[in-house]
């Protein structure tokens, strides 16, 4: 199937390219996607996600971060659709209650669409020091993970996401890591907020608290763990569909 580029949560904004062939896996490359990713890390699996759509179609090279998380997301999807309820937990952001939540992958998960002020980038303090910050394309993001494989002290899917919006990440990786993990206070408001812009970018779910009032409020669930851990939590948590089984 194809999407069309203006479909996508950045809109396609600069794209030259009308769509993005994307296909649902079949139950081969599935069986080997869970054999292959089983002890992989969060990071590797990731990669693992990103070499599978790169494969399908090389434009997915040139597509920024936050269409490449919903590309990973709805590949999975359209893979395993007729099956797309799970169960989850999320945390009360006012008492920190754990809840579960039945969610529907198709209705309640809902990728925001981005703002064209903030895919033109932004500069930032930190540390004392300005940066750019630029809007990270796939290519981008493989070669911070690149200088990440061979230098890095963290190994933290969401970090690396954040180094490689660091326009100057290349040049300047060591200075630009320890400014980051070193941040403290204001800075850190900044680093949380520049994730939730450029790449959180899904809305938060409506689920009700039980010790606190009745109010409904919306509980964030991170694009980490429904891009990482799609297939894994699905397994563990949904009892698959038996009822195109007709037993003699
Ligand atoms: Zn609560």
């Amino acid at each position: 199937m194809e999407i069309i580029s203006s479909y996508l949560p950045s809109a396609g904004i600069g794209y030259k390219f009308p769509s993005i062939k994307l296909n649902p896996m079949t139950f081969l490359q599935m069986t080997r996607y869970m054999e292959d990713t089983k002890d992989l890390s969060p990071i590797e699996r990731y990669f693992y996600d990103i070499r599978m759509l790169v494969d399908e179609d090389h434009n997915i090279l040139n597509c920024y971060i936050m269409d490449l998380d919903f590309l990973i997301y709805y590949k999975k999807l359209i893979s395993v659709s007729g099956n797309t309820t799970l169960t989850i937990s999320v945390q009360c952001p006012s008492c920190g209650t754990v809840v579960k939540r039945d969610i529907d992958f198709e209705k309640d998960i809902k990728f925001e669409a981005i703002d064209e002020k903030i895919m033109n980038g932004a500069q930032i303090n930190l540390g004392g020091k300005k940066y750019e910050i630029c809007v990270p394309t796939v290519q981008n993001l493989l070669k911070v993970f690149d200088v990440f494989k061979r230098y890095s002290r963290v190994n933290d899917l969401k970090m690396m996401k954040t180094l490689a919006l660091f326009e100057d990440f290349d040049t300047k990786s060591q200075e630009i890591e320890k400014d980051v993990l070193g941040a403290t206070r204001e800075d850190i408001t900044l680093l949380l907020a520049l994730q939730e812009l450029y790449f959180d970018r899904v809305e938060p779910i409506k689920a009700i608290c039980p010790k606190c009032d009745k109010e409904r409020r919306g509980m964030a669930i991170s694009v980490n763990a429904l891009v990482v851990d799609f297939f894994q939590s699905l397994t563990l948590n949904s009892k698959f569909d038996g009822t195109k089984i007709v037993f003699k």
